[in-house]
């Protein structure tokens, strides 16, 4: 992971800086699938089938493609047609996941970085593939 150094010259109370390692008021949100990655700043939408129902999740870079092939898997198993997530809807699912991570801790800068990487794709009109015309 890349080390950001997140000093906020501008924080009133700079005498009780806290240690530059914990901070353990950071809410962490963990990768439901594995349990182990922190998911804040990195998630990865797929969805699950619970009781018939396709329910939306995050998961980390690493449960991602596992995460989607069971869901393919149950989706046949229930004879429910599966279709990938299209990428505006797993766009609007991932603006949503930052913006609540980002209400939960605005000074992370990981969770303000992945936010505004989000809304500024978001922000991009859907085109269609770009065609291959002068390759
Ligand atoms: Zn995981």
């Amino acid at each position: 992971m890349c080390e950001v150094s997140a000093q906020n010259d501008d924080s009133p109370n700079k005498a009780s800086a806290r240690p530059a390692t914990y901070d353990r008021a950071v809410p962490i949100a963990r990768c439901p699938r594995c349990r182990a990655e922190d998911i804040s700043a990195d998630a990865h939408p797929t969805r699950l089938l619970q009781n018939g129902q396709t329910v939306p999740v995050f998961v980390c870079r690493n449960c991602f493609r596992p995460a989607e092939l069971e869901f393919q898997i149950a989706c046949e198993a229930n004879q429910i047609p599966y279709r990938p997530l299209a990428i505006r809807e797993s766009l609007r699912l991932l603006r949503d996941f930052y913006r609540a991570r980002h209400a939960a801790s605005p000074d992370d800068p990981y969770v303000a970085g992945a936010l505004a990487d989000i809304e500024r794709r978001l922000s991009i009109e859907p085109v269609g593939r770009a065609p291959k015309l002068d390759a």
